[in-house]
């Protein structure tokens, strides 16, 4: 590793403030920034290497906030694909879902030079209460999810997170809300927090509303919202059938729904949500490419579904944005997609600056790791994006690469 650059006459975004920072010089040593100045620096007797970067804007190294890089695991072209991240200045991943033993052995190679990666911080298996969903996929990848159903699961999991160096927790879809609650709360003891998926679009058995309550205060996927936000009629009725339901009049509901689009969601329900994911502190990670990825089905039923299914995440998304809610930029793929995110987020009409944001101060806080990620400051990790253009005045601008700094070290 290169142990001493400076950054010579850089400007950088400075997330936090919103502001930029102009001409100035980025003094980096051993991979983390040591000094910011203006005034011409004293080199004292260690020699530096200076890099001009007059006219370049400097951005954090972004987080990419919702992948699932095990499926790269024993793909040929793996290593291209991860070092692709870091081309594109994301230095950071958080992974909401893989095995302990591909993420850990993934993190570890990357983190010893074995290959260019991102930084990975992973949740390992997905938890789920119950009968798991994914079942299937344990055949291939054995420990992608896990039944949680009791506190004494809890504390094993909890066990097994920790000492395979998880950076955080994802639930999925059903759960009993005491084990839930319990979970959250024991996970929080060991600076874990959850990341919640509340799974099929209208039947949650915790809902955002009652995740929130719970504690909970990060939601996956831009529709996570409807089932709390049904208009009271419709919202009647889904109470009942979630009681009490056949599949037959589930599915009926659910077509009805998709059918209605925003005419099924109350403004007011909505609004309110938004309030109180705000009081909470509670972040959303739409992963709109999700929708982008899956619309062009061959299938004509599915293809119509997910046209129905992404009209409502777009509308639900945009107006937690119009409210404020702080939002997360994730793709929820195993590829380095993430300014497609950013222009769909955008084209919502998320700011430059919260797209910034979201990608890295907002991440770096909810992972309680902001002492060394997720703003361009001194003690923090020299891991930044330097480009040619400013992304603020141009979302766009985040592709136009200067080079990128990897914890001190140039990649691009
Ligand atoms: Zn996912």
């Amino acid at each position: 590793m290169r142990n001493a650059i400076i950054l010579r006459d850089v400007s950088y975004i400075d997330v936090v403030s919103g502001k930029e920072v102009n001409n100035t010089n980025l003094i980096i040593e051993n991979g983390v920034i040591q000094k910011i100045c203006k005034e011409p620096f004293e080199f004292g007797n260690k020699s530096y290497e200076t890099i001009d970067c007059s006219g370049k804007i400097a951005v954090p190294g972004l987080f990419e906030c919702h992948a699932h890089l095990c499926s790269l695991h024993n793909v040929a072209m793996k290593e291209d694909v991860l070092k692709d991240f870091v081309k594109k200045g994301i230095t950071q991943v958080r992974d909401v879902g893989g095995p302990f033993k591909i993420m850990k052995e993934m993190k570890d190679s990357i983190t010893k030079g074995k290959i260019v990666g991102p930084e990975i911080f992973y949740s390992g298996p997905i938890l789920q209460g119950g009968k798991l969903s994914w079942q299937v996929i344990n055949e291939s990848f054995p420990g992608f999810t896990v039944s949680i159903n009791s506190r004494e699961d809890v504390n094993s999991i909890l066990n097994d997170l920790y000492n395979n160096g998880a950076s955080l927790v994802k639930t999925f879809s059903t759960f009993d809300k005491d084990v839930l609650k319990y979970l959250n709360l024991q996970a929080k003891k060991r600076h874990l927090k959850i990341a919640h998926d509340v799974g099929g679009l209208i039947f949650n058995s915790i809902p955002v509303e009652l995740g929130l309550d719970l504690g909970i205060d990060c939601f996956e996927h831009g529709k996570a919202a409807y089932s709390s936000v049904l208009k009271d009629n419709l919202k009647k009725e889904h109470d009942s059938l979630m009681i009490k339901r056949t599949p037959k009049q589930g599915q009926k509901l659910f077509k009805k729904l998709l059918s209605l689009g925003e005419a099924s969601i109350s403004k007011e329900k909505l609004k309110n949500l938004s309030e109180k994911m705000i009081r909470n502190n509670a972040y959303l990670c739409p992963t709109l490419m999700w929708n982008e990825s899956n619309k062009n089905s061959e299938n004509e039923e599915k293809k119509k579904m997910i046209t129905e299914l992404t009209a409502i995440t777009h509308y639900l998304t945009k107006k937690m944005i119009a409210h404020g809610v702080k939002m997360l930029v994730g793709v929820d793929s195993r590829t380095a997609t993430t300014l497609k995110e950013m222009t769909l987020l955008h084209n919502l009409g998320l700011s430059n600056l919260e797209i910034l944001r979201g990608a890295t101060i907002y991440p770096a806080e909810w992972l309680q790791i902001s002492d060394k990620y997720g703003s361009i400051d001194v003690n923090k990790k020299a891991s930044l994006l330097v480009l040619n253009r400013s992304p603020l005045d141009n979302i766009n601008n985040i592709e136009d690469t200067a080079f990128v700094l990897k914890e001190g070290e140039i990649i691009v």
